[in-house]
């Protein structure tokens, strides 16, 4: 055998070689945000009073979303349950649930497992937070005793950014390089 040959296939002299071939032609398309916290204002959509998101991803083919959810203190993300399991990591800041104990600090890894309701708050001390969240499925809004008030899924928020992206001048449309 040609000895190139030979180098070429053994193990570990390929580790910088390419996948030859297509990706599957039904996986679509990646996702890269250079800037994903972003300095341009518009980007960031607001949900209440001191808080806001920005999209990621918008996952409608399953059923959920990557964002960065932005609070300035005294802000309050509205009491809600998880039908399914959240993801978190704080990049700046600090905040802390109602319903908790501990204070997510920057740097922390936050899971919320399906089932849980809860209240997220800025405290005063807190000029702004950031984090990254994966929500699955729904946020379902409560009042103190569960009953359901309200609810956002990745379609509503979606809708959220196509307003607020066609008031602001991005365009409704700015929303869609996000969905996949
Ligand atoms: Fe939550």
């Amino acid at each position: 055998m040609n000895p190139d040959v030979a180098s070429a296939s053994s193990p570990g002299t390929d580790k910088w070689v390419p996948y030859r071939h297509p990706q599957p032609k039904e996986s679509p398309p990646e996702l890269v945000i250079p800037n994903a916290i972003p300095t341009d204002e518009r980007i960031w959509v607001p949900v209440e009073q001191n808080v806001w998101f920005r999209p990621l991803l918008m996952c409608t083919s399953r059923g959920y979303w990557m964002n960065l959810l932005r609070v300035r203190k005294s802000g309050i993300l509205s009491r809600h349950r998880h039908p399914l399991p959240v993801h978190g990591f704080v990049l700046k800041g600090e905040w802390r649930y109602l319903e908790h104990d501990w204070v997510a600090t920057e740097g922390a890894y936050v899971y919320e497992a399906p089932g849980e309701t809860h209240t997220l708050v800025v405290d005063s001390h807190v000029e702004e937070m950031i984090t990254l969240f994966q929500v699955n499925g729904a946020m379902i809004y409560v009042d103190p005793d569960g009953n359901s008030t309200g609810y956002d899924d990745v379609f509503t928020r979606i809708g959220k950014c196509r307003e607020h992206y066609r008031i602001n001048g991005l365009g409704e449309e700015y929303i869609d390089q996000f969905i996949r």
